[in-house]
């Protein structure tokens, strides 16, 4: 492999554009793999305008990643030329840290390298899935277990994993309330899997017009957040609140709902210019409540959830589009005008590639 086709940004205030990244030979223990489809997160948007403040340009985003094995590194024994699989946020980590060691490479304590604006050991930079190929280290590439709607599983790599471990954390099962707050990528995701877990779900939305989807993707009750009166009606009912909001909002609105000794944890980022409102230390104290983060879920946890999902028959809701129509799935994006992911068909990057 060489220089090959893929999407990038140059500065915050950019769009993204056609680029080449160099992608190498598979070393020892990698895995070439032909990219089929990449979904879009709002982590990619994020990024992409650095929102977080840490981004390093050239920027190709893309942590959703589904495609075929194309070529096996000498050392690498795990996946074959034409299996079907999945590259999610990490492309890698130390190995030897004590979070390593637990499987959750996500908490490397010397950081994990991320498959975008990420930096490898030998120093150079990571670039993501919106490019038609990518070599990554077999341990951090997962086995698709699903036979077909292969758009539709590239989600679960991030959306899905970032739901479903802290779902699996908090105990979400039968007999609990769970509030998922925001009905996007994730918060869809966070609905399908609280469903099947079997946990009485409910979805906060600060968007009516989402009610009948919420219930359609299996919430028991949609709360319209918006509505104080529909909000006091769930006040210290809850188990666990996962909040996947991706904007500055009042926290304080849910922890008044969590039942005593309860937990809500926060999976949404929002920019770093515009942090959440002041929350009000006696709405935690009051019944001895905890707020809580999760970042994505470790390499194992991640195999679990796809195997999870395929004994069930979850995929995500998906628009699936072409690379070029990328920066006006941003702008619908940041609208909430999208059901409830966009996926990029990569075929229309390599399509534009063989005509230019
Ligand atoms: P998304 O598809 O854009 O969904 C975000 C949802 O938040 C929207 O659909 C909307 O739901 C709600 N929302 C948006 N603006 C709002 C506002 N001003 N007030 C209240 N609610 C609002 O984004 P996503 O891809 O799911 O990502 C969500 C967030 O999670 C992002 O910040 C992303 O960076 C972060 N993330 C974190 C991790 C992690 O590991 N922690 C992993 C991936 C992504 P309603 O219309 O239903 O209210
Ligand atoms: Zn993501």
């Amino acid at each position: 492999m060489s220089h090959i086709p893929a999407y990038a940004t140059q500065a915050a205030n950019q769009p993204l554009a056609p680029f080449s990244v160099n992608r190498g030979a598979p070393g020892a223990h990698d895995v070439a793999i032909d990219i089929l489809f990449c979904g879009i997160c709002h982590s990619d948007l994020h990024q992409a305008r650095n929102e977080w403040g840490n981004t390093v340009y050239p920027c190709v985003p893309g942590h959703e990643i589904v495609g075929k094995v194309t070529a096996v590194g000498s050392g690498a024994g795990k996946f074959k030329v034409g299996d079907t699989v999945a590259v999610g946020c990490m492309v890698g980590s130390c190995g030897h840290c004590e979070a390593c060691a637990a499987g959750e490479e996500n908490y490397c304590e010397n950081g994990f390298v991320g498959t975008y604006n990420g930096t490898l050991p030998d120093g150079s930079r990571t670039f993501g899935g919106y490019s038609t190929a990518i070599v990554v280290n077999e341990d951090f590439v997962l086995r698709v277990p699903h036979k077909d709607h292969l758009a539709a599983v590239a989600p679960l790599v991030c959306a899905g994993i970032t739901t479903y471990s802290p779902l699996r954390h908090w105990g979400a099962g039968p007999g609990k309330k769970v509030g998922i707050v925001g009905l996007g990528g994730l918060g869809h995701m966070g609905i399908k899997l609280a469903h099947a877990m079997g946990a009485h779900t409910v979805l906060f939305t600060h968007s009516p017009r989402k009610a009948d989807d919420g219930k359609r993707l299996g919430a028991d009750e949609v709360v319209v957040s918006s509505d104080p009166a529909q909000m006091a009606q769930h006040a210290g009912s809850f188990d666990f609140i996962l909040d996947t909001v991706s904007a500055p909002h009042d926290l304080n609105a849910y922890l008044v709902l969590l039942k005593r000794d309860s937990t809500m944890c926060l999976v949404g980022a929002p920019p770093a210019s515009t942090p959440h409102p002041p929350l009000r230390v006696p709405n935690l104290y009051g019944k001895r409540r905890a707020l809580a983060g999760s970042l994505i879920g470790g390499i194992r946890e991640t195999q679990e959830m796809l195997d999870f999902c395929a004994a069930h028959g979850i995929v995500s809701d998906i628009e699936t589009i072409a690379m070029q129509d990328i920066n006006a799935a941003y702008e619908r994006m940041l609208k909430g005008d999208v059901k409830y992911r966009f996926v990029i068909d990569m075929q229309t990057l390599k399509d534009a590639a063989k005509a230019a």
